[in-house]
């Protein structure tokens, strides 16, 4: 894309520094920017040295190649230390628009697109236990509207992988909860690589759905869903929602602190805090309220050596800046690694996040570091601490490794595949996401790992390969 194609892609809006100290909610300023690379410079995961930051911003700005496209784990900080609040962070995501229309998405990224076949939604069918079919057909039912006095909770395609987080809970009593796979999050995860095309066509979609939903007030379950709402779709895509937008962790704080929702066994545990990617977008509202709600339910927090506006990827992000396909799981699982290091060294018993999107991965990384730290959403906190029973660590570690075993799948299969272009965004049910074919590999991978042996051996396996492959590939 020419750099006035960009421009275009990411227009800006307002231009304010929210008083929450969290990033502005504009499109990178391209008259705003110095060059003095500070960005980069203090970048968690970049730390350059100042003199290559400044040669590296520059590049991203002529559009060279830049080592950023190839390192960067789109957590968001850059935008928080820019002095100048220019925004690098979408000026990284316009470059990695213009990569996608040179070289296309790589194929284990169909992993996640739901049009795309197979995807993570279809083929988990094949091992969704029979109480999460129940909740996710009723979430998904056509034609499902809002009750009266009720708000629409979105539970999006990442809770939809682990419905057993608020399926069957109490706080489901306040809401309509509605399950649409083909809303992508309003885009978010494609957003965070850069996929900007796409998101704009999600954006006019999103809007279409929740009209005819006569939806006026949504919870989102995933909290980067309120900032793509509420800022990315209007200020860089034009597209105005009508709704009242609120994440379930701002939700769940007015809920304790109204008294709404009552703690009546505390959980008198040490905690660490996962502070998302997203939720730097946000600011204090997601960090302060994630911690004020685990002192409530009886958690004593410690911090981690990075967290807040300079918290770690779960891992995701580091499949944005991706070079070789084979590398990207490597890749990931190595960066969530980090953050089970940082977590482990605060002494803490449990790894709580507040994002459905970071809960997977982290339980895949838990797994194949075999790491003992418990890891909870921050709703089975407030869940266990309400007096609910979760079968709790059983459902997830299942669950990790049917995505373990899915991945595995995925990573053989798009060896043979070529990068690709996301030509669809609405699912074709005749086809279909949810009646998956026999998969006979991807069976015999997972049966394999219900040995206990077998788990240990692929996890030994899986790390040493991430430790070679980073000689290999980087
Ligand atoms: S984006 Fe901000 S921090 Fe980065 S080089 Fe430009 S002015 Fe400096
Ligand atoms: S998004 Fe995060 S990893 Fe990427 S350059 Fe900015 S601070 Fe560094």
């Amino acid at each position: 894309m020419s750099e006035r194609g960009t421009k275009r892609a990411a227009h800006a809006a307002g231009s304010t520094r929210p008083a929450s100290g969290a990033a502005s909610q504009t499109s990178f300023k391209w008259d705003a920017c110095t060059g003095c690379g500070t960005c980069l410079a203090s970048c968690p995961v970049l730390r350059l040295p100042v003199d290559e930051a400044k040669r590296e911003i520059r590049n991203l700005i002529d559009g060279k190649a830049s080592k950023v496209l190839t390192k960067c784990n789109t957590c968001f900080s850059c935008n928080l230390h820019c002095p100048e609040h220019a925004n690098p962070y979408q000026l990284i995501l316009s470059r990695w628009n213009d990569v996608y229309h040179r070289r296309g998405a790589p194929p284990l990224y169909k992993f996640v697109c739901p049009t795309s076949l197979p995807n993570i939604w279809q083929v988990l069918n094949l091992f969704l236990q029979e109480k999460e079919r129940r909740w996710i057909r009723e979430w998904m039912a056509p034609g499902r509207r809002p009750s009266p006095g009720k708000d629409l909770l979105l539970v999006g395609n990442y809770t939809h992988l682990f419905p057993f987080i608020i399926g069957g809970s109490k706080l489901l009593d306040s809401f309509t909860p509605v399950d649409l796979i083909d809303q992508w999050e309003g885009g978010a995860y494609l957003y965070q690589g850069g996929y900007l095309d796409v998101v704009s066509q999600i954006a006019a979609r999103t809007k279409r759905d929740l009209d005819d939903l006569g939806a006026t007030r949504v919870v989102s379950f995933l909290d980067a869903v309120q900032y793509i709402y509420t800022v990315v779709h209007p200020s860089e895509f034009g597209v105005h929602h009508g709704q009242e937008f609120t994440s379930i962790t701002s939700w769940l704080r007015g809920q304790l602190e109204t008294g709404a929702l009552e703690v009546v066994k505390p959980l008198k545990i040490r905690v660490t805090v996962h502070d998302n990617c997203y939720s730097k977008a946000i600011g204090a509202e997601l960090w302060d309220g994630a911690r004020e709600i685990l002192g409530r339910c009886g958690c004593k927090v410690v911090e981690m050596e990075h967290c807040k506006a300079d918290s770690l990827c779960c891992g995701f992000g580091a499949g944005a800046s991706w070079k070789h396909n084979v590398w990207i799981p490597f890749k990931i699982i190595r960066e969530g690694m980090k953050k089970f290091a940082e977590a482990s060294r605060t002494g803490a018993s449990a790894l709580v996040s507040y994002c459905s999107g970071c809960i997977y991965l982290l339980w895949a990384t838990r797994e194949l570091l075999e790491s003992r730290l418990d890891v909870y959403h921050l709703v089975e906190v407030v869940r266990m601490a309400a007096g609910e029973e979760l079968d709790y660590p059983r459902d997830h570690v299942g669950r990790a490794w049917d995505v373990i075993a899915i991945i595995t799948y995925q990573l053989v299969r798009s060896l043979l595949d070529r990068p690709f272009r996301i030509t669809a965004i609405t699912y074709d049910p005749g086809r279909s996401t949810f009646r998956p074919r026999s998969h006979v590999l991807l069976r015999f991978i997972r049966a394999l790992l219900s040995f206990r042996l077998a788990r240990r051996f692929y996890a030994r396996l899986f790390r040493l390969m991430a430790g070679a492959g980073k000689l290999v590939f980087e």
